[in-house]
């Protein structure tokens, strides 16, 4: 029988026995190196020959050694990929997404609910390549009308970020089969254990490792993983090519991290929905964007398609922006903060012009509000939003 996946995030990542002694340590030390050296030549010769016949032999450093191959394959396990490309931000993972696939004169079709810095990628980037770059509203429909006959690429995210909105995988997928195209979403939100896109039809999935699978706030890193082989090889051209490395330290922290991903996931969102339910006594919340919660118009795809949640939801106040600012100074126990998926509590005041793109965002709901719930004492956290909500009120 096949171990529970988190059985598997236990056993991942464990020392070899030492030949003489026979003893290890439990979990392997960060292997640093920025070269490898062979004992003879024909020791080079077949790492050589093992990496042309496409297995994971380390000739140079960067491409990092059995630390790096023990996170590779967590977050294949956990996505259910093929093969896992580590590159040193989740923003990085994004780009090499894209360029792995993307020529002059391509086109590629951008959910308009996905993480707002894949528009700076576009203008920075892809315009200059050439690539041209549409946003739709995250439905199939949408999706659909977008398509142009140099399409190759659909890239969406799920749920979207700011707002939270699940999207119907398995019918974007439809979409990109028919046409052709490469589906890539970023799963950050999921991170494997609570969403697996690729198992609902996506090709390539887009992890930020530096929000839940760090989880302590203290890495950033992320990873490409590729449904299949083809794409996998398409990807780890491009991930040479452009030179991507991340340090050991920063990936056994991941390891390290991901211990206890399970846990911290189910705390988190068991306390983000007692939170939900609190906020949603506050007659000026106008609405709560948190897919888990019973009264989240994206409810039933999310109990259709996610395993779980987390801490993320976001709120809106139909209040003014003194007052929503008053709100968010007085926080005492929420950092002011981007970011997510960390042990700690953070609140983000949303830019009304961050939601601007997104077709989901009805701006008569007010201000956006973005909360992580972190791991700290739900009581607390409620009591603490509770005395900030007197802010509201005053002057
Ligand atoms: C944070 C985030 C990223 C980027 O990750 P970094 O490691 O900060 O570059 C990408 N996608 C989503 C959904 C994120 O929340």
């Amino acid at each position: 029988m096949k171990p529970h996946l988190h059985t598997f995030l236990q056993h991942a990542g464990q020392a070899d026995f030492d030949d003489k002694t026979g003893a290890a340590p439990v979990a392997m030390p960060p292997v640093r190196t920025s070269t490898v050296r062979f004992k003879t030549l024909s020791h080079l010769d077949q790492a050589i020959a093992a990496r042309q016949a496409g297995e994971r032999a380390v000739i140079y450093g960067r491409g990092g050694m059995d630390t790096h191959r023990a996170l590779e394959d967590v977050f294949c396990e956990l996505e259910g990929g093929t093969q896992a490309f580590l590159v040193p931000s989740g923003m990085a993972a994004i780009s090499l997404a894209m360029l792995s696939f993307l020529s002059q004169g391509d086109h590629v079709v951008v959910a308009d609910c996905a993480y707002a810095p894949v528009r700076t990628l576009d203008k920075n980037v892809l315009e200059r390549m050439g690539v041209n770059v549409s946003y739709c509203a995250p439905t199939p429909q949408a999706c659909q009308a977008a398509i142009q006959p140099n399409t190759k690429v659909l890239y969406v995210e799920s749920p979207g970020s700011l707002l939270m909105q699940m999207l119907d995988m398995p019918a974007l997928a439809a979409v990109a089969q028919a046409h052709d195209l490469i589906l890539m979403t970023d799963n950050t939100w999921g991170s494997g254990l609570i969403y697996q896109p690729l198992a609902l039809g996506a090709d390539v999935s887009i992890i930020a490792g530096t929000k839940y699978i760090g989880g302590h706030s203290d890495l950033m890193l992320g990873a490409v993983v590729a449904k299949n082989s083809a794409h996998a090889q398409q990807i780890e051209a491009c991930h040479y090519a452009l030179g991507f490395s991340v340090s050991a330290d920063d990936v056994w922290l991941a390891l390290r991290g991901v211990r206890t991903l399970p846990l911290r996931m189910q705390q988190s969102a068991a306390s983000a929905l007692q939170v939900c339910e609190f906020l949603a006594s506050w007659p000026e919340v106008s609405a709560i964007y948190h897919p888990a919660w019973p009264h989240d118009p994206q409810h039933a795809l999310w109990q259709r398609d996610a395993f779980g949640s987390n801490g993320l939801l976001a709120f809106s106040l139909r209040v003014d922006m003194p007052a929503a600012r008053r709100f968010v100074d007085a926080l005492r126990l929420f950092g002011i903060g981007f970011s997510w998926g960390g042990f700690e509590s953070l609140v983000q005041l949303v830019e009304p012009a961050a939601l601007a793109n997104h077709s989901y965002w009805n701006p008569e709901n007010g201000f956006l509000i973005r909360l992580h719930i972190g791991l700290e004492q739900v009581e607390d956290l409620v009591a603490d939003l509770a005395q900030a909500r007197q802010q509201l009120e005053s002057i």
